[in-house]
């Protein structure tokens, strides 16, 4: 590194909002994409991580069973050496950083340092949870003041730090932050200050995230509810009249899916519009990988394929993974798209026609369901087959069937290229483990027989704790079906056509008719 670099070290102490990632900022976010190391506490959501580049170091300075807390002197020490070092940082805070945030210390110590810092301002968790629970904080005739407060700053500190007797006289809307550990305490306060049982009263625990609960109720009845309805931080508590005005429910709870955890087996890193499109209706997806995809080539069986690859009148991709992997091949070997050839294009689903529609290929044909045979069908449909030289890209498990039908019915001339292997994924190394088995979930998808093989082949690392929610079994297509009952696993929930908009919309109406 030379000098020059060294100077330009930078510390970013970066609001990472309440939860839901689309409340950052658009600075929030390019700071994350281009730093150099990530420092971060569990208040902020990991899938920020994401958007860091694969190089960036993460560091976590977070509060984790079994690890030795950081002092706060610490997190300062990291943040100056790692500016000193000439790198860019990003600190990521919960919400606000300067809404007790402990931003003020980390501050003091860079500039002891004299590392430069810039701030970036979040959207703070009770103006967030207010919004998606819909609280209204203040109104003409009911709220015109709004308060911030801490029930405590640490949880070891046994004393409240504000005196909420004398907050009752301020009256407004109070929103107090990290005081559910005291709300018994913190209600009394009030009381005896002279707020009146009757004054509207929340809580929101979990706010913007799939998991939100909120309980809305009079001030006196408030410890109870909360109690009752198992409500525990991270969580606001808001008290006034105007909260009075709040609705019972909300459009972000009222998301199709919102408040259920549904689980993906799919293979890590893989691009998934299932999940995408899960978190839009409000679902929580957890990822738990049950199998591994690997490129795998014979190289010799690639160099005879490419050799000849302008004979082949059709090729058909059968998955997403096998199109990428293929492509990876093909432009190791040439550098150029057209170099691709005048054969026709077939692929299963929409998922993967994607990925080579990504290199502007025309597709000729999409199978409408996600399987094989659909595909088959298809493709005997367009009587083009018939002598046809056709070259299906596959993976290490996929089934012969397409290829017996392209030859027995079809009459085609079929060669196979595997290109990838799929493995089975150790659960154990699965990060999300020991909360989903703790926790439980209300469904967990099979998208492909392997992953439901994998999920027998290691049951007994997957059983779940008493009080666990016990997950239905969803399952993508007819093969996959035919994996789990062949295992004597029951099947609580089959798409109508395997695709991934057929899977959502029979958990939608699963869920919708189980209320
Ligand atoms: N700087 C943060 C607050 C940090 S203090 C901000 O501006 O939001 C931590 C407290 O914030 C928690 O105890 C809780 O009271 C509140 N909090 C943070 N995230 C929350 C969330 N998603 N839902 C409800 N409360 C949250």
């Amino acid at each position: 590194m030379d000098k020059n670099q060294l100077s330009e070290g930078i510390v970013y102490l970066v609001g990472a909002g309440p939860g839901d990632p689309g409340l950052l900022t658009l600075r929030a976010r390019s700071l994350i994409e281009g730093c150099d190391v990530l420092v971060y506490d569990h208040l902020a959501n990991r899938k920020l991580h994401d958007w860091a580049s694969a190089g960036c170091e993460r560091i976590d300075v977070g509060k984790s069973p079994g690890r030795h807390t950081m002092e706060q002197s610490e997190i300062g020490e990291i943040l100056v050496a790692k500016a000193q070092d000439g790198l860019k940082v990003v600190r990521l805070k919960g919400g606000d950083p300067f809404v007790f945030g402990r931003c003020a210390e980390e501050m003091l110590a860079l500039d002891e340092a004299d590392v430069p810092y810039e701030v970036v301002p979040g959207v703070t968790a009770a103006l967030a949870c207010a919004a998606y629970a819909g609280i209204p904080l203040s109104h003409r005739d009911f709220g015109s003041s709004i308060s911030f407060l801490t029930g405590h700053e640490d949880v070891a500190k046994e004393s409240l730090r504000v005196d909420f007797a004398k907050f009752a006289e301020v009256g407004g809307t109070l929103c107090i932050y990290m005081g559910m550990s005291k709300l018994e305490e913190i209600v009394e306060k009030l009381l005896v200050g002279g707020l009146s049982k009757d004054r509207p009263a929340a809580v929101v625990s979990q706010g913007t995230l799939p998991g939100q609960r909120k309980i809305l109720a009079p001030l006196g009845e408030l410890v109870e509810q909360a109690r009752v309805g198992d409500l525990s931080a991270p969580a606001i508590i808001f008290v006034g009249n105007s909260i009075g005005l709040a609705r019972s429910s909300t459009w972000f709870d009222r998301a199709p899916l919102f408040g259920r955890r549904i689980v993906l087996t799919r293979a890590s890193g893989q691009k998934s519009k299932m999940r995408s499109r899960l978190e839009e209706l409000g679902a929580e997806v957890i990822d738990l990988p049950l199998i591994k995809i690997e490129p795998a080539e014979d190289r010799k069986l690639v160099a005879e394929v490419f050799a000849g690859i302008a004979t082949y009148e059709w090729v058909v991709f059968t998955s997403a993974n096998g199109a990428k992997a293929f492509m990876e091949i093909f432009f190791r070997a040439y550098s150029d798209i057209r170099s691709f050839g005048p054969m026709r294009i077939a692929c299963v689903g929409e998922s993967t026609a994607e990925v080579l529609q990504a290199y502007q290929l025309d597709i000729e044909l999409i199978s409408q369901d996600s399987t094989a045979e659909g595909l088959a069908k298809e493709l005997i449909g367009t009587d083009s087959l018939d002598s046809a030289n056709v070259l299906v890209i596959t993976g290490n498990r996929n089934r012969e069937i397409l290829v017996d039908v392209l030859e027995g019915v079809g009459r085609a001339i079929v060669d196979t290229l595997p290109v990838y292997q799929t493995d089975f994924a150790d659960v154990l190394e699965a990060p999300v483990l020991s909360t989903f088995l703790k926790n439980g979930a209300d469904a967990i998808i099979f998208t492909s027989s392997s992953t439901a093989l994998s999920y027998v082949e290691q049951s007994d690392d997957l059983i779940f704790e008493g009080g666990a929610r016990k997950p239905i079994l969803c399952s993508f297509g007819p093969q996959t079906s035919k994996t789990l009952k062949e295992n004597d696993l029951k099947i609580d929930l089959e798409a109508s056509h395997p695709s991934t908009d057929g899977l959502i919309d029979a958990l939608v109406e699963h869920f919708s008719a189980s209320g």
